[in-house]
């Protein structure tokens, strides 16, 4: 090519394939149906189809080692040898029957969806978590306090040179040695796992070497921790990392990776250290490119991250390229690539894959391949000026021009709603005990009351109707006949083993973001547009491109056929705007908060309409609200601000006697226990079951009000709990708690659990509920 372009860089790209090839060849595998052989070939596949469409699409700094079968930091973990000793490793090449058992646990998949670990009945999987501020998940490497790191692979060596043989140089990609250990779990945890860099230095040393000799003149090594609020010994161990391994492979040019933040007080520290580049996440965070370029002086290259790798919008290119021409013309020839804010693994693959799309919305979206034009047109423009690139130019403004003047997206009703929000609508009628009296005479409870989370299993059966429906080899009819008759085999069985408040069992939800959203003007939904979640499991995220509005009601059928069918209370079950939020693609052209507040009101009328249909008992839950938390601990008063006032907005159209649930997942409240308390909903259930209750200090130290279920049943676990095993832990509820606050509740839905585990336990929960009522008296 004798186009000029400036270095173009992708950070990293999906790795789940366009037609989701690396589930079916993982799960195939693990059924035992698909060969190891034929997995790593289909692995290898996938990584030369990446290879190549970057190539091919104008990437220059093309990425290897990007790709994991699993997850890039429990490759890390086998790697240099983090294995925990019961997985029964003794030396030498890790088989992947490891790898997976740490992944997955030795036996069996027990699973729920909230983002834990679990225990499978052999060996547990490592624990999980989120990715930082993303709805990735990765393993939690474990390390013990004599931990000794090796070498095991040279993964990134291997996948180089497979690259190299196809004749495509790559930057290998690694994860930084500090990011890796704050990541780790220390086991026990008498040490912070920091404590092991100089331990685990000589292994990163050994595989630069190893890049060099290989022939890698560069390396991304990927420190997002460096987005986060850092200690000063922290920030010393950069120092200590860095120098080591300048020292080790002095050929071997480090790009040093930050990402999904502003560097801000860790700036100082990352310019110091001896590193040929840095890249900068500049969609989150505009206001440090000329700090940064500033810091880093004119001849060290600086990798501007401009497209943005967390969001499915079209990039303004003209924009971009206003704002970089200065930047690049003060900087050295060569000391400016353009880059992803970060890798591209948070975004679907191809927006070609979707035929069935709204076009105009269509033409408003860039997905990973897509931006890997983009990057390219912003590399060519920058270096040949932006005539070079006229078309691409011309095509990206249009398309954002014609969004920001669509009438899809506006709504005027929406938006004269959202101004006549008012303090009255954000506030219950009446304090909250005020109001516990009069739902206490009002919806008779026994002490203790028990109750669920709301979903019920969701067996073979209920999927096999839900997509024969969507196949249409199901009428409607049949579908809401079939929806009905386990709808109301739940609650008779409720009734049976005498439950308190009964649920209607979610049956007719696919998902509790997705329910909604195809229900709210406002949302779209993809065919293809998959991200990887954690694993195989690979997610459709909703995308919310327009004014949020809730043109009929959502739930309340099912609320009163679930009612009819008995004289206990059912509970409404409703997601929370928090929740819907987090776990969409959202608008980049008004504030989080807005859209949020747009979302607050649709449930609002939701509530609000299950409340006129007779609901005594209306849940909002809030899965995902301590997981949006910002990463940097000066933001978090900002978003727990607006995600309580939105809370509150769709939980305070109702009258005191309307008693509002919520439930959160996570449940380390510690550090924000006055925004759950200011959510004042009259109950929260939260997970607490294998913290043993100590979650609940938290609880007790703020003297928290309103009544609260803590967890006594882990729904993560196929295992059933006995009667004395939840009586154990409802007294040590008991300790911190007021016997009146409290509820008796599994820690999260029960979707995906067997009814054969959840009877018995259910039933064994009732019987605990009894046995404190006795001696409560
Ligand atoms: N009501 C939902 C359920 O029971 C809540 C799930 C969740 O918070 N993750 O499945
Ligand atoms: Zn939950």
């Amino acid at each position: 090519m004798s186009k000029q372009t400036l270095p173009v860089a992708s950070l990293g790209f999906p790795r789940i394939g366009r037609h989701r090839e690396l589930k079916f060849a993982l799960e195939g595998h693990w059924a035992g149906r698909i060969a190891e052989s034929d997995l790593l070939e289909t692995a290898r596949r996938l990584r030369a189809e990446n290879w190549a469409l970057q190539r091919d699409q104008g990437i220059t700094k093309i990425p290897s080692n990007d790709f994991s079968l699993y997850d890039h930091v429990l490759d890390t973990a086998v790697m240099v040898g983090a294995i925990p000793a019961a997985y029964g490793w003794t030396g030498g090449e890790v088989p992947l029957s490891i790898y997976f058992a740490m992944a997955r646990g030795s036996q069996g998949d027990g699973r729920a969806d909230c983002g834990h670990a679990h225990h499978a009945q052999g060996v547990p999987a490592l624990e999980m978590t989120k990715w930082f501020d993303t709805n990735y998940h990765y393993m939690v490497p474990e390390v013990g306090e004599d931990q000794a790191f090796t070498l095991t692979a040279q993964k990134p060596v291997d996948h180089f040179l497979e690259a190299k043989a196809l004749g495509i140089h790559t930057r290998p990609v690694v994860l930084g040695p500090v990011t890796f250990l704050k990541l780790s779990k220390a086991r026990p945890s008498t040490f912070k796992p920091l404590d092991l860099l100089a331990r685990l230095l000589p292994v990163y040393e050994e595989l630069f070497r190893r890049l060099e000799a290989a022939g890698a003149d560069w390396v991304q090594v990927d420190e997002p921790v460096l987005a986060l609020d850092l200690t000063e010994g922290e920030r010393h161990a950069f120092k200590l990392a860095y120098e080591a391994l300048a020292r080790s492979a002095p050929g071997l040019k480090v790009m040093l990776a930050t990402y999904f933040g502003a560097l801000a007080d860790n700036l100082e520290a990352v310019a110091a250290l001896p590193v040929a580049g840095l890249h900068v996440d500049l969609v989150r965070a505009p206001e440090q490119l000329e700090p940064v370029a500033k810091a880093m002086g004119a001849d060290r290259v600086l990798s501007l991250g401009v497209i943005d790798g967390r969001n499915i919008w079209k990039a303004d290119l003209a924009a971009i390229l206003g704002r970089l021409a200065p930047v690049v013309s003060a900087r050295a020839a060569g000391a400016v690539e353009v880059a992803a804010s970060c890798p591209l693994l948070h975004v679907p693959i191809d927006l070609e894959l979707e035929t069935a799309l709204d076009a105009d919305l269509k033409s408003w979206l860039s997905f990973a391949t897509q931006k890997l034009g983009e990057l390219s047109a912003i590399g060519r423009g920058l270096a040949e000026g932006e005539d070079a690139v006229r078309q691409a130019v011309d095509g990206a403004s249009r398309a954002i021009a014609a969004r920001a003047a669509s009438l899809k997206v506006t709504d005027p009703l929406v938006q004269g709603r959202i101004a006549g929000i008012d303090e009255g609508m954000k506030a219950r009628g009446s304090a909250f005990e005020t109001r516990r009296k009069v739902q206490a005479a009002a919806i008779r409870l026994p002490l203790f009351p028990t109750t669920t989370i709301g979903s019920f299993p969701q067996t073979g059966d209920v999927r096999k109707a839900r997509s024969a429906h969507a196949k249409g080899a199901l009428s409607y009819k049949d579908y809401e006949a079939f929806l009905q008759k386990e709808t109301e085999a739940a609650i008779r069985w409720q009734e049976e083993i005498g439950l308190d408040v009964l649920v209607h069992g979610e049956f007719e939800r696919n998902d509790m973001v997705q329910y909604f959203g195809e229900q709210l003007a406002g949302f779209a939904f993809t065919q293809h547009a998959w991200v990887q979640s954690y694993g195989s499991r690979y997610v459709r995220p909703p995308i919310i491109f327009g004014d949020v509005s809730r043109p009929n009601p959502m739930t309340v059928r099912w609320w009163q056929y679930a009612q009819s069918l008995t004289g206990k209370p059912v509970k409404g079950m409703l997601t929370g705007p928090v929740t819907i939020l987090n776990w969409s693609f959202v608008r980049d052209d008004i504030p989080r908060s807005e859209t949020c507040r747009q979302i607050a009101l649709a449930i609002r009328d939701e509530v609000v309409d299950l409340e006129k249909a007779g609901a005594k008992m209306i849940q909002i839950d809030e899965a995902a609200l301590r997981e949006g938390l910002p990463l940097r601990h000066r933001d978090w008063q900002h978003y727990l601000g607006w995600a309580v006032e939105c809370f509150r907005l769709c939980a305070s159209g109702v009258a005191d006697v309307t008693q509002i649930h919520t439930h959160m997942c996570y449940s380390e409240f510690n550090d924000i226990i006055s925004a759950i308390a200011a959510m004042d909903a009259d109950v929260i259930s939260i997970e607490t079951s294998r913290s043993k209750m100590e979650l609940l200090d938290a609880f007790r130290d703020f003297d928290y009000p309103n009544e609260i279920g803590p967890g006594v049943y882990d729904i993560h676990s196929p295992r059933v709990p006995d009667v004395g095993e939840m009586t154990g832990l409802l007294s040590l509820a008991r300790k911190r708690l007021h016997d009146r606050q409290l509820w008796v509740n599994p820690d999260c839905g029960l979707k995906t659990r067997k009814w054969d585990e959840v009877r018995p336990a259910l039933v064994n929960m009732v019987a605990a509920a009894g046995e404190l009522r006795k001696v409560a008296q």
